[in-house]
């Protein structure tokens, strides 16, 4: 039976080492990291993301500011916003949560983060840094996934690594840093041919696709450490893109939905506040 990995006792821990982080910081004299969070228009998932995203910045001793615009806000009302918060020395992470409105080019607001402020990883210039090995404001999901297997303890060197997503925000980032770590990775998508073979190849199996329990434990070879990032709302609640049940019975590890994946991925936005902070005061 496999192991759980439990993404709310490592979110707990993490949030604790990091609430002594920042008290250390404003010890030394630093200043206190501050993360400002952009929502446009009222879309009520988005809302609730935000108000998790200030309150957890509460709990863990970050300043953080909280802008609501209206839905008919204009692009260049948006883009002067982002401008003064690049330009504040209170601010050292600044995320627009997405989806934005469709008369607002998404690309273009991305795009107008400073890097240095950019606490999603989104920016071309840091998804250029994870590229080359050099990335330190790394996609917090992504992110999140790789500390568990830090935390766990497993070792991913000349393992086969298999992921079945190729977003930006997920799969094509959590390739490069497991390849990073030296595994064997392969990236799998809708137009894979054979996707099951290559699924009961890996070691470690990341799961992004979208789909309910769309992989199931016969899938999936003996003793692979599985991280689920998927999250679907069906009619027995959320589930994630494993067969949570089945896949337990011979993985070695996995993690469950809810409770795995999903709470290391603000916790892992405060960490790149607090990195952000240190690096623009030179540490
Ligand atoms: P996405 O942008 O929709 O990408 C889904 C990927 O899955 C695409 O690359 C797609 O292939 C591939 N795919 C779709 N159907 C497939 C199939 N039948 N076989 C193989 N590949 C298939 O999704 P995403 O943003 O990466 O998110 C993936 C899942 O993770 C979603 O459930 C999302 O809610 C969840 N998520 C969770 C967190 C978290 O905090 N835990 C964060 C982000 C996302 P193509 O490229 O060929 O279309």
């Amino acid at each position: 039976m496999a192991e759980r990995i439990d993404g709310k006792k490592t979110s707990a821990d993490i949030r604790e080492e990091m609430k002594v982080e920042v008290d250390e910081m404003v010890g030394k004299g630093m200043q206190r990291p501050g993360l400002s969070v952009i929502i446009v228009g009222e879309n009520p998932a988005s809302q609730v993301y935000v108000r998790n995203k200030v309150k957890a910045c509460e709990k863990v001793g970050l300043y953080s500011e909280k802008y609501e615009l209206a839905a008919n806000v204009t692009e260049d009302e948006l883009l002067s916003l982002i401008d003064k918060l690049n330009n504040s020395d209170k601010i050292h992470g600044i995320l627009v949560q997405l989806p934005i409105p469709e008369h607002i080019d998404e690309s273009k607001v991305l795009n107008a983060i400073l890097p240095s402020k950019d606490v999603d990883g989104f920016h071309p210039i840091n998804v250029g840094k994870l590229m080359i090995g050099e990335g330190t404001l790394l996609p917090c999901t992504p992110h999140g996934c790789m500390v568990f297997l830090e935390r766990y303890g497993i070792d991913v060197k000349g393992k086969e690594a298999v992921v079945v997503g190729r977003s930006n925000i997920v799969g094509k980032p959590i390739a490069m840093m497991l390849l990073q770590r030296h595994a064997t990775v392969t990236i799998c998508h809708s137009r894979t041919k054979d996707l099951a073979g290559h699924i009961k190849r890996a070691d470690i199996l990341v799961a992004a696709v979208g789909r309910p329990e769309m992989i199931t434990g016969d899938m999936i070879k003996e003793g692979a450490v599985v991280l689920d990032v998927g999250i679907n709302r069906t009619e027995k609640g959320l589930v994630g893109d494993v067969h949570f049940e089945s896949a337990s019975k011979v993985a070695s590890y996995i993690t469950p939905v809810p409770g795995g994946v999903g709470p290391m991925t603000i916790t892992m936005l405060l960490k790149n506040t607090i990195i952000a902070a240190k690096q623009a005061q030179g540490r």
